[in-house]
């Protein structure tokens, strides 16, 4: 009996347990929030958990992304791979769907279908504005999660028109009528710039998971927690505060105007959080043979590589991660550099 201490308590039961086990939930990132959800969903017998990451594992990840190994990092294996094999190992009798690919607006579509709950386990606020719009356009819950130092913040928006599995009365905001832009590039601390401490993920993790639960099984009354919690536990403090309700002249709820989804926002290449690294997308996104990649490229340099992803480095120490998708991590600060590398090595 996996699941029969939780079933023991009050709110669940066997149809709330069939419930989960019915239930499709995307996991936006499994980096260290992502990572967290994904262990406590998958152990709570979730039926299918649609996971996504567009990175490989580091061994400087391996503080605080729960799911990964050092054997994962040395391997530079994708993180979204190297999730599902952890997770099926943790929960044999769910359906994990790993996707090594970039949330954009042309994949974001596909990767959202059919699901109950979108959660939030992102680096970058270009994709979460990305994931407020397909919440608010589809009518799906968004789970927001974000930690940066020894804290974080978390709150359930609830869009104003239900339209997914999922449904409820009292709507919130959305992400925008919460913040309603991101700050200018570079002004906000990241784990790169602040650190982040393992706990403060815990906490996040430990509030996001309840709520996705929480929504699966139907507990979207009055007995939903439905505020933003400012947590810390490096200082013991835990904030509540009121999540405002939808804005009439929200861009997003209100206009139902969707700049990320429609493509208006958001970049192209762009420096990722806690690396050295630059990632350029290809100018149409598409299956790339990497067997044939690494034939090209051996010339150039040391080449390793498997269906997923080609690593090779170049003859000036500059490495460069491929993925099938056609997207490149390219070692460098540099965007510029990066597309220039990106055009010699692979080609647009
Ligand atoms: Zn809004």
């Amino acid at each position: 009996m996996r699941y029969h201490r939780q079933m023991l308590l009050p709110d669940f039961g066997e149809a709330a347990q069939e419930a989960l086990g019915q239930a499709t939930v995307l996991i936006a990132g499994v980096g260290a929030l992502g990572c967290g959800v994904a262990d406590l969903l998958a152990r709570a017998g979730v039926g299918t958990l649609r996971i996504v990451d567009r990175d490989i594992v580091e061994t400087s990840n391996l503080q605080r992304q729960m799911l990964y190994a050092q054997r994962d990092a040395d391997d530079a294996r994708p993180k979204a791979i190297a999730a599902a094999d952890r997770l099926t190992a943790i929960n044999p009798d769910i359906t994990i769907e790993p996707h090594v690919t970039d949330i954009t607006p042309a994949t974001i579509e596909p990767l959202a279908a059919r699901c109950h709950v979108l959660v939030d386990g992102l680096d970058n606020l270009d994709t979460r504005y990305l994931l407020n719009d397909l919440a608010v356009r589809d009518g799906l819950p968004y789970v927001y999660g974000g930690a940066v130092g020894t804290g974080g913040l978390v709150m359930p928006l609830l869009p104003p028109d239900p339209r997914g599995p999922v449904q409820w009365d009292a709507p919130t905001g959305c992400l925008r009528c919460v913040f309603p832009e991101p700050p200018p590039p570079g002004t906000l601390p990241t784990c790169d710039t602040a650190g982040v401490l393992g706990p403060a993920i815990g906490t996040v993790t430990a509030h996001q998971a309840a709520l996705t639960l929480s929504l699966l099984i139907g507990r979207t009354g009055d007995d939903l927690d439905r505020t933003m919690h400012a947590v810390d536990p490096w200082q013991g403090e835990s904030r509540r505060m009121a999540l405002p309700g939808p804005s009439a002249t929200c861009p997003c709820c209100g206009s139902r105007t969707f700049e990320w989804l429609e493509g208006g926002r958001g970049s192209a290449a762009s420096v990722l959080c806690g690396r050295n690294a630059v990632q350029v997308h290809p100018h149409q996104s598409g299956h790339m043979n990497l067997d044939e990649l690494a034939a090209r490229l051996t010339e150039h340099g040391d080449v390793r590589h498997d269906a997923h992803v080609l690593r090779c480095t170049l003859p000036d120490d500059i490495t460069i991660t491929v993925f099938a998708d056609g997207r490149a991590l390219i070692a460098t600060d540099d965007l510029v550099a990066a597309r220039s590398i990106y055009d010699t090595y692979i080609g647009a």
